[in-house]
């Protein structure tokens, strides 16, 4: 039997068989109370790793978006993010349901945009003293960003961003779902960048290999008011450490390897930029996503998807491009898998079209 390897995305990890010990070996008690002593452990870890007062478990990182959003704003207020952030394109429009926020969207290519596009944002809904416009109150900042291919908000760009967004007496907010990846490819610590922004989350659920939770960190007065919404939304929950020790074991196991991942992810790109006929939109990619494109293959993106999965290789379509995530369950046999099987494609794609 083929192996079949998962490219679709790095959620698809499993718990391994040392995370499954932990889970079972868990201390627990009652979350909602504050009584649950992994939970406990593993939110004072995490302010501690990013640098911040307090920190509180949500059970997914959308939930922690929903939440940071509802504590920084008031109903009709704005908030300014990239027009294919995670929050804008691929949460439901939450933003509007849970805080009636409306969006103010900035154009960019690698999700990455300028204190001057910030300006501009502001610009454009903030109409004082004229009541027409509306109340710019809030940024975000997704890091590393998805749908953009991965990539790195570098330490830089970060700190001019969050100058201009102090000047202009806005909060920010990052979108760390892959927050670690970034640190591993910028080498820089994740205190550095969160120190940059008002309020941060990490998802263990992505490139970490945990099965359920995401950690929201800020000051002290965000993250009391945070925990009001987590029990009104019904996020309160009971013995979580089970959870949560999954977590702590990541924190332990799976932080330094996302740098294999990232090897691997230049390794498929690489590969890929030599099969003439595909497009590849990431070339050298900054984490462990790969966009590409077939149709220079004369394939469309589902047909080659089905292809794919007949040779036991999974990806997915993303924004119009096909999309590898490296991960945990990926391990070099499957970027070698992958690349044979697209080759593969490659050559039957072009004898279809001789004959
Ligand atoms: C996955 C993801 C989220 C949502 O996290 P969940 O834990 O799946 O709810 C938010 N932002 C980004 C950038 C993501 O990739």
């Amino acid at each position: 039997m083929q192996t079949t390897y998962s490219l679709v995305s790095d959620t698809e990890t499993r718990p391994t068989a040392a995370m499954r010990k932990a889970i079972a070996a868990a201390e627990v008690g009652d979350e909602q109370k504050g009584q649950d002593p992994s939970v406990n452990t593993l939110v004072a870890r995490v302010a501690d790793l990013l640098g911040k007062e307090a920190a509180l478990w949500l059970p997914t990182g959308t939930m922690c978006n929903l939440i940071a959003m509802k504590v920084h704003t008031r109903p009709a207020d704005v908030v300014i993010a990239d027009s294919m952030s995670h929050i804008v394109r691929a949460e439901s429009a939450g933003v509007a349901f849970s805080s009636g926020l409306m969006v103010e969207p900035i154009e960019s290519t690698r999700g990455v945009f300028s204190p001057d596009d910030l300006s501009a944002a502001i610009a454009r809904v903030r109409t004082v003293p004229s009541p027409y416009g509306a109340p710019p109150r809030l940024v975000c900042v997704e890091q590393t960003h998805n749908f953009a291919g991965g990539t790195v908000w570098a330490l830089a760009d970060l700190c001019a961003l969050a100058s201009r967004a102090r000047e202009a007496q806005l909060a920010v907010h990052m979108d760390g779902a892959r927050l670690l990846n970034a640190c591993i490819a910028a080498d820089v610590p994740a205190a550095r960048f969160a120190a940059e922004v008002d309020s941060v989350w990490i998802d263990f659920t992505k490139g970490l290999g945990a099965p359920i939770g995401a950690v929201l960190a800020g000051s002290r007065d965000f993250i009391a008011e945070a925990r009001r919404y987590k029990h009104i939304f019904g996020a309160a929950m009971r013995q979580a450490g089970i959870a949560a020790a999954a977590c702590l074991y990541a924190l332990d196991h799976h932080v330094e390897r996302l740098a294999v991942d990232h090897e691997h992810a230049r390794l498929l790109a690489k590969g890929l930029a030599e099969i003439e006929g595909l497009h590849v939109r990431t070339p050298v990619p900054e984490s462990n996503m790969v966009f590409f494109e077939p149709a220079g293959l004369g394939i469309g993106n589902q047909a080659f998807l089905r292809s794919l999965d007949g040779y036991g290789i999974r990806m997915s379509e993303v924004r119009g491009a096909i999309r590898a995530v490296l991960h945990l369950d990926v391990p070099r046999e499957g970027v070698a898998a992958a690349l044979s099987a697209i080759r593969k494609i490659a050559d039957e794609s072009r004898r279809g079209e001789l004959t």
